[in-house]
């Protein structure tokens, strides 16, 4: 297939953005790294704000009331972070910031570059993860036409503060230093942020799936686990031999009625690291459900496959169970099944539990192959 043209690429990726899923923010808490970018924001502007008020009356002898009226809301809002959500947050930066910019460049001219700060606002507009996709659109228009709107306006006035050059360069450098200063801010705590997400969404993934796939009480494999595995090994190697077993705890009911339903579960657990401890690779073994167990023996026949499990079948049976003070013992009874290379792997199973019913009914404790 042809890559697509550049300005499909280019409309894609607007749509995409449009169609961007927001989460529903309600009465949710901020997100934090939302939060560390406003508050730096927040104090960088604040620290321009003075040093551009101080340097005015150091070099013109101008007193900007306006200009001080805009640091103290800046102050304002940086203590009221918190109080406010997210929206409101957006609305109050990008109110002062478009004041603040259109008061300096009204009052010290476009070359002064207070119209500088724009674009920090237009990152923390874009990076609002729960402002929808047409409301930025919106905010990105009115900087757009905001910004256009100064330029043309300084056209046509005068700067209401003149000043000489050196100290205009002055005035620029400080602009420059803390738009490139605050956008910098801006850049780490987001890349960094979206980086952290990943991190934690990749290991929350991971304990998912481990949940996903492990019995909680034995942390054996369930039996959609080892069903997969069998599954899989089956596809991967369609020439492969392989047997299955179902072992199944023998009188279990009565563990439970005489020592309890918590000795039960001790059994089951203790019965599980039996079967891992002997397990050396030659099979996987899951919990297939209550008391039952499933072995997979990859690349095996039914004569390897049956030795090992009388083996497990005698490990168990020799095994001391302690809980609370009193010992016990259990059997269990197992019937092992090898692949066809026709039947289906439910068959086989099937099949491995009819041989698991022979067992029982011929006395318990045994494996049959
Ligand atoms: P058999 O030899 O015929 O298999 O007899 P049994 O008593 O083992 O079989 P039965 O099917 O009568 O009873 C199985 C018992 O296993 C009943 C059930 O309460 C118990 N069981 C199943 N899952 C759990 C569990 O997670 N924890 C505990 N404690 N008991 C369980
Ligand atoms: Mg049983
Ligand atoms: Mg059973």
């Amino acid at each position: 297939m042809a890559p697509p043209m550049k300005s499909n690429l280019t409309f894609q990726i607007f749509r995409d953005f449009m169609n961007t899923k927001v989460p529903q923010a309600g009465r949710a808490k901020m997100p934090n790294y939302y939060r560390r970018v406003l508050v730096a924001s927040n104090f960088l502007l604040a620290l321009l704000f003075l040093a551009i008020l101080l340097m005015s009356v150091v070099f013109n002898h101008h007193v900007d009331w306006i200009g001080i009226a805009l640091l103290v809301g800046i102050i304002l809002k940086s203590t009221m972070i918190d109080e406010m959500n997210m929206h409101i947050n957006l609305l109050v930066h990008a109110v002062i910031v478009l004041l603040w910019s259109g008061w300096y460049v009204h009052a010290y001219g476009w070359n002064s570059g207070g119209q500088h700060f724009l674009t920090p606002l237009l990152m923390l507009i874009f990076f609002s993860v729960y402002v929808r996709p047409g409301i930025k659109v919106l905010y990105f228009c009115v900087v757009l036409a905001f910004r256009i709107l100064l330029f043309n306006y300084t056209l046509s006035h005068e700067p209401v503060v003149q000043m000489e050059m050196n100290t205009l360069v002055i005035f620029q450098t400080v602009n420059t230093l803390f738009m490139f200063i605050i956008t910098a801010v801006n850049c780490i705590v987001f890349s960094t942020s979206i980086q952290e997400t990943e991190r934690q969404l990749l290991i929350d993934n991971q304990e998912l799936q481990h949940e996903a796939e492990t019995d909680a009480l034995t942390q054996l494999p369930n039996r959609r686990s080892i069903f997969d595995e069998m599954t899989r090994y089956m596809k991967e190697n369609p020439e492969s031999q392989f047997c299955i077993a179902i072992a199944d705890i023998d009188f279990f009911k009565k563990v439970n009625d005489t020592y309890g339903h918590n000795c039960g579960d001790y059994t089951l657990r203790e019965l599980a690291a039996c079967f891992r401890e002997n397990a050396g690779g030659r099979y996987s073994c899951g919990r297939w459900g209550g008391e039952e167990f499933c072995f997979f023996f990859p690349g095996m026949n039914i004569d390897d496959a049956g030795m090992i499990m009388r083996d497990v079948n005698i490990k168990v049976s020799y095994r001391e169970f302690e809980f609370e003070g009193t010992s016990f013992r259990i059997t269990i009874t197992a019937g092992v099944e090898e692949y066809d290379f026709r039947s289906e792997l439910v068959e086989i199973i099937e099949q491995a539990d009819r041989k698991l019913y022979v067992g029982k009914t011929s006395g318990r404790n045994c494996v049959i192959v």
